[in-house]
């Protein structure tokens, strides 16, 4: 059995910067306005990750690391959520399955911290021969995941890694984007004992503000932004019509304009807030540009979309309609894509 926990782990926690996803996305949830990042080994030995969130309360710590365990659903109508992005609460119960997992958490009602830590999913002694349960200890409101030795029961993960740096580099790639499309929130990334983080952004920024500063000066000169969804969309669209009332969805995008000229695309995806790779999508885009910018440049693309109800299948759908009013000069109305690039 718990060698097909350790699998189905596997699955959901990739590499570190699977498993710093999932813990970035969970700081988000809870309403962090800081999130400190701390790695060693390329997050092999060591993934931390410290926010000044909501906090566990001290009853949620026995069963927070068992499979199908969140405080995300409310209610039942909710479920399509949990199929879909996030809200699963598998993501901490799958790291418990895969590496050594510490929480210290501390709400604000609660006058002290509590330590817990756990293994396969339950809550485990810290040392031989003292009880599981959660330790007093002093700490900030918020809570501070501690992953260990991600994978050392799994050895095929494990050596289907690359090295260090480049898991690190992985690691900034994800928190870089989440910075982007949490301008508000201030993050930071540094390896275990180093003095000075290898990537930080300040608090109540903006999206082309935190463009500019992680991606640099040259992408945000040639930025513009717009925002769409399909209630703009109606000189006879007769696909967006039959969509139900229900099904809206909207779109946000910073993008560069024909000036810029990169290498290779570079393209943040967000869906519901949550970071989503989209290879059709990502073609979907490259196809506008494509009649733009000489052969071989590529675009910088930030899009948010939010969809309601969340089906993956929809975005199959909006990518298309995206296509479409994006590279159609005749939806210049709703969206002058073409125009702004020349
Ligand atoms: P999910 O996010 O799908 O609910 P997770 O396994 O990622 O599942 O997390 C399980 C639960 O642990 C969450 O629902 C939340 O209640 C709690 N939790 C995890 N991380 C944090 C955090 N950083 N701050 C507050 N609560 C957290
Ligand atoms: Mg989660």
């Amino acid at each position: 059995e718990s060698l097909i926990n350790r699998i189905a782990a596997g699955e959901i926690i990739h590499r570190p910067a699977s498993a710093l996803k999932e813990l970035l996305e969970n700081c988000l949830d809870a309403g962090a306005t800081s999130i400190r990042v701390t790695v060693k080994d390329g997050g092999m030995k060591l993934l931390q990750i410290q926010d000044n969130g909501c906090g566990i309360r001290k009853a949620d710590l026995p069963i927070l690391a068992e499979r199908f365990t969140t405080s995300k659903l409310s209610t039942f109508s909710d479920l399509s959520r949990i199929t879909t992005y996030g809200f699963r609460g598998e993501a901490l119960a799958s790291m418990s399955h895969v590496a050594h997992l510490s929480v210290v958490t501390k709400t604000k009602t609660e006058t002290c911290a509590w330590k817990a830590h756990y293994l396969d999913g339950v809550l485990v002694e810290p040392k031989p021969g003292q009880t599981a349960d959660p330790k007093p200890c002093a700490g900030n409101d918020g809570t501070t995941i501690i992953i260990e030795d991600l994978f050392y029961n799994t050895p095929t993960r494990l050596s289907a890694l690359r090295s260090a740096s480049e898991e690190y580099s992985r690691i900034l790639d994800v928190i870089t984007k989440y910075a982007v499309h949490n301008p508000k929130v201030s993050f930071s990334c540094k390896k275990a004992g180093s003095p000075s983080p290898d990537l930080s952004t300040p608090s109540s920024s903006e999206i082309p503000q935190a463009i500019r500063l992680l991606y640099g000066h040259s992408i945000a000169k040639d930025l513009l932004h717009a925002s769409f969804g399909p209630k703009n969309n109606t000189d006879g669209d007769e696909e967006m019509e039959e969509e139900k009332a229900s099904d809206s969805w909207t779109a946000e995008t910073h993008f560069t304009n024909a000036n810029y000229q990169s290498k290779k695309m570079i393209f943040l995806l967000f869906i519901n807030h949550r970071l989503v790779e989209s290879s059709r999508m990502k073609r979907a885009l490259e196809a506008v540009y494509s009649g733009v910018l000489p052969k071989g440049a590529s675009p910088f693309i930030y899009l948010s979309l939010q969809i309601n109800p969340p089906r993956r299948r929809r975005q199959h759908q909006i990518a298309d309609t995206l296509q479409r009013s994006l590279a159609s000069q005749s939806h210049s109305r709703v969206f002058e894509y073409q125009t702004l690039l020349t």
